[in-house]
């Protein structure tokens, strides 16, 4: 199982700061696995959950995560073209309703402001002490000591700067601060932005029609293991209602990646209650059917890949 978000044609973007894989690498890494892997489609991986028929040695499964226009633009006519089968989890609430995702809002703030990440922390420092007042958070001291702490893509202002804004402070907190940073930085109409960023619903039934898998991601693309049950029913059932309108399985084999990764027991009882046949992690390691939950199979990530 291998993952991607961003795959980009840095020729032509406004933004260089995003990191992502290029076109040109995107097209080496496909001839990599095409000559070292077999890419194996859902179809052939449910098969071989069922017991029906074994997976081939090296099997890889090609994930798409976030549902970006680049994916219905570039990724999508080079898979066609190569005449394999991608899986695009697109999460709901920028596909259908043309909201910016607060991962998308951090990251093309940290693209736009590239190597002055300390300005950055001071400005959300100086908000999150001007909102004290206002809202129950902690001492900057006890949030940096939670939070900053560099992971294997990231420093540790950067990582900091992306769990205030997408896990660590309260939800609408982290929100105002994001949308001002955005506004300041990237651009003050957010919906237009949101409009370029991601595939219309048109699109996804477009891809599912010429054989790509579309797969669950939630509706506002929330760490799930983080809400209650009720949100965590909102998310999914926001999630097959978008899959049904698209044509897409429902009732069962049907998947689903966790956006952040996050999941919980409670979670799993909601997609075992709903028919859900493949969840998809972002924990780094090769998938065994054998061994892994089919609800938790692990992805290696294109970084983790050769182009
Ligand atoms: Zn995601």
């Amino acid at each position: 199982m291998v993952m991607y978000h961003y795959v980009r044609d840095f020729s032509r973007t406004r933004y260089p700061g995003i990191r992502g894989l290029d076109l040109a690498g995107f097209r080496r890494q496909l001839d990599y696995l095409q000559a070292n892997y077999t890419v194996v489609s859902v179809a052939d991986v449910l098969a071989a959950r069922r017991g029906a028929a074994a997976l081939p040695e090296n099997a890889a499964l090609l994930t798409f995560d976030d549902a970006y226009a680049e994916h219905y633009a570039l990724v999508f006519p080079e898979l066609h073209a190569r005449r394999l089968q991608g899986v695009f989890f697109a999460p709901v609430d920028p596909v259908c309703h043309g909201r910016l995702l607060d991962v998308n809002r951090v990251h093309f703030v940290l693209a736009a402001t590239l190597n002055r990440v300390g300005e950055l922390v001071q400005l959300l420092e100086a908000a999150v002490e001007e909102a004290r007042a206002e809202f129950d958070v902690e001492t900057l001291g006890a949030y940096r000591a939670t939070w900053a702490h560099a992971n294997r893509f990231d420093d540790a202002q950067t990582i900091y700067i992306k769990r205030m804004l997408q896990t660590a402070l309260p939800e609408p907190l982290r929100n105002r601060i994001a949308g001002e940073l955005f506004a300041r930085f990237v651009s003050a109409d957010e919906a237009a932005f949101a409009a370029e960023l991601y595939m219309s619903e048109a699109q996804a039934r477009l891809m599912l029609d010429c054989g790509m898998a579309i797969g669950a991601h939630g509706a506002s693309h929330c760490w799930l293991n983080q809400v209650p049950r009720d949100r965590q029913e909102q998310e999914i059932d926001a999630s097959l209602a978008f899959l049904k309108r698209i044509g897409a399985p429902v009732e069962d084999h049907w998947l689903i990646a966790y956006p952040y990764g996050g999941w919980n027991e409670g979670l799993l009882e909601v997609l075992r209650g709903r028919g859900c046949s493949l969840g998809f992690t972002v924990e780094p390691a090769l998938a065994d059917l054998t061994r892994h939950d089919p609800l938790l199979l692990p992805r290696l990530d294109t970084n983790d890949l050769p182009q």
